[in-house]
């Protein structure tokens, strides 16, 4: 099946022959996918003269009723989704953190704009500023719309989610929006776009579908248009550095991958409830999605003295995950998305070898169970847990702190102090998320002042919060998500924060009363 493009209000099907992409459990073609024949620069000049004019027409709550409508008809169609989504190798209970994970971030963005935003097209920051000793000169700065398009490159283990989550500041701020979607799942990503379009809901020109190639857009796009990228800091590195987004001063946001880390507080006893949760909270991020979650815990640092309880922990725990089919109700974890990505994870697996022993877990496709299916056709792949053997000074020694294996994989290294646990956490140079498990609130004063400058989410886990707590990788509306360093930078979500960065913030100077006029007028 070749998956179509949304491109000036139409679907339309390449005839080039596109690269074909294949089920992850069965391993059989599932969709070819091409761009080919599509003009770029004209889908951007569609989109700020169809799109971004027919949302700003309407106001914030107008937007926000949009995205909530959508919401409710994008979950009358959820089971199509959940089926299609078996071909990205994803269980049910993963997909659900894809699908209704994503559509339920449309259903937040509305009713936080609806009941945090005015109904009106700007945004006031801050108090008016005082600039005058009579009081006739003031200052307000305020945001307002940009003229342009957000340009959403998605990476391919979220084919849902990752497109609904940009989508749903955008449209608040009144941006049009151009998605694509990573090749490998963009299937997916394809299906649920034909039902935003289907709906009707979203405005001429406020969405459009790339699955392939983004041609030369990013040779076209201005200081008035966003791009939003998520994906492997190599890729991102490399888009950001396009001379006309340099030269156009493109606003470019950057998700990208993270060695994340989960601490273990030195208080913390072998066999106690914290321990139980930080064992829990490894074996979840390794298997859930296969470890495809850039927030999954890479890195899991741990008290010298509790290394070997930790291990026989997590092996006790990881012993019991069944890998299949998805539709086998015994399955707790899928495949890969695909055969392509568990090759990156197997070399990297190897390169994380060179400083770390696999204590857990093989990398033999043949002797590992897979129920239902067959690691030699689909994508499948056991979990690996490996021991870092020198938590030292010397960093050549320590690889997984810069390779990140995308699948069911994670690192132990030991510590010595606390000092040294706050050392290696750094060492992953900017992460999406943290870990840290304590009942000890000094300790976990120290860890999280620590940690909190290398981490965008840091979050502090034992028994009495862990019955209600979302878990470490999991990425909230409300909260950002995004980090410093080699996480890329820029943040998402963070609630109506990510409306912002669709907006140009402008600081107005003048007469008081003009300001009220003018900020009344536009409400
Ligand atoms: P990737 O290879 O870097 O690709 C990301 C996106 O960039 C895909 O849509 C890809 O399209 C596109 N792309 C690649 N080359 C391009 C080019 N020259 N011009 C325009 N677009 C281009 O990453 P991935 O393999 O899809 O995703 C896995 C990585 O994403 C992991 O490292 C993971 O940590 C990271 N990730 C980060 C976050 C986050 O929020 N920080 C979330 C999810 C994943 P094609 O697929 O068509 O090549």
């Amino acid at each position: 099946m070749k998956l179509k493009n949304y491109a000036l209000g139409e679907w339309f099907t390449s005839s080039n022959t596109g690269k074909v992409v294949n089920h992850a459990i069965t391993g059989l073609p599932i969709a070819e996918v091409e761009s080919n024949g599509l003009d770029f620069s004209e889908m951007l000049h569609y989109s700020r003269t169809q799109g971004n004019r027919a949302l700003q027409a309407l106001t914030f709550h107008q937007r926000a009723k949009l995205l909530k409508s959508l919401g409710v008809y994008l979950l009358e169609q959820k089971e199509l989704f959940y089926t299609c989504s078996i071909g990205t190798g994803t269980t049910r209970k993963d997909a659900w953190i894809d699908i209704e994970g994503g559509i339920g971030t449309l259903f937040s963005y509305a009713s936080q704009a609806l009941n945090s935003l005015t109904d009106g097209h700007i945004l006031l920051d801050g108090k008016q500023e005082a600039l005058s000793k009579q009081g006739s000169f003031v200052g307000q700065h305020i945001y307002s719309s940009i003229t342009g398009v957000a340009v959403h490159i998605n990476a391919y283990n979220f084919p849902v989610w990752g497109m609904l989550e940009k989508l749903a500041p955008s449209i608040i701020a009144g941006v049009p929006v151009i998605v694509k979607p990573a090749t490998q799942t963009a299937f997916l990503t394809e299906l649920v776009a034909q039902h935003i379009v289907a709906s009707g809901i979203l405005p001429k020109g406020a969405f459009q579908l790339i699955c392939g190639s983004l041609g030369n857009m990013l040779e076209h796009t201005t200081y008035q248009d966003v791009v939003s990228f998520t994906g492997s800091a190599q890729t991102g590195q490399m888009l950001k550095a396009n001379h006309n987004i340099v030269s156009e001063s493109t606003r470019f946001m950057m998700e990208a991958d993270s060695l994340n880390c989960a601490i273990l507080g030195e208080d913390v006893a072998a066999d106690s409830a914290d321990f139980n949760l930080y064992i829990r909270e490894i074996c979840n991020e390794m298997t859930t999605k296969a470890g495809q979650k850039c927030t999954a815990i890479r890195r899991a640092i741990v008290p010298q003295d509790k290394l070997e309880a930790v291990i026989d922990a997590i092996k006790l725990r990881l012993g019991k995950v069944v890998i299949g089919h998805p539709e086998n109700p015994s399955v707790t974890m899928g495949a890969l998305a695909g055969l392509e990505q568990r090759a990156d994870v197997l070399a990297n697996i190897e390169r994380l070898s060179e400083s770390a022993e696999v204590v857990y877990g093989t990398t033999d496709l043949d002797s590992f169970n897979v129920l239902d299916g067959d690691a030699n056709r689909g994508a499948f792949l056991a979990p690996v847990l490996m021991v870092n053997q020198d938590s030292g000074s010397d960093l050549s020694k320590q690889t997984a702190h810069d390779i990140e294996a995308f699948g069911p994989v994670c690192t132990l290294f030991s510590y010595s102090n606390t000092e040294h646990a706050l050392a290696l956490a750094a060492r992953g140079k900017g992460s999406l998320a943290g870990s840290i498990v304590t009942s000890n609130y000094d300790l976990a004063q120290q860890l999280c002042l620590g940690a909190a400058a290398h981490h965008g989410r840091l979050l502090l886990l034992n028994e009495s919060c862990s019955s209600e707590s979302t878990g470490h990788g999991m990425v909230l509306p409300q909260l950002i998500h995004g980090g410093p360093g080699r996480a890329g930078g820029s943040e998402e979500l963070g609630g109506l924060r990510a409306v912002k960065h669709y907006m140009q913030r402008t600081a107005l100077q003048g007469n008081p009363e003009m300001l009220a006029a003018i900020l009344t007028n536009t409400k």
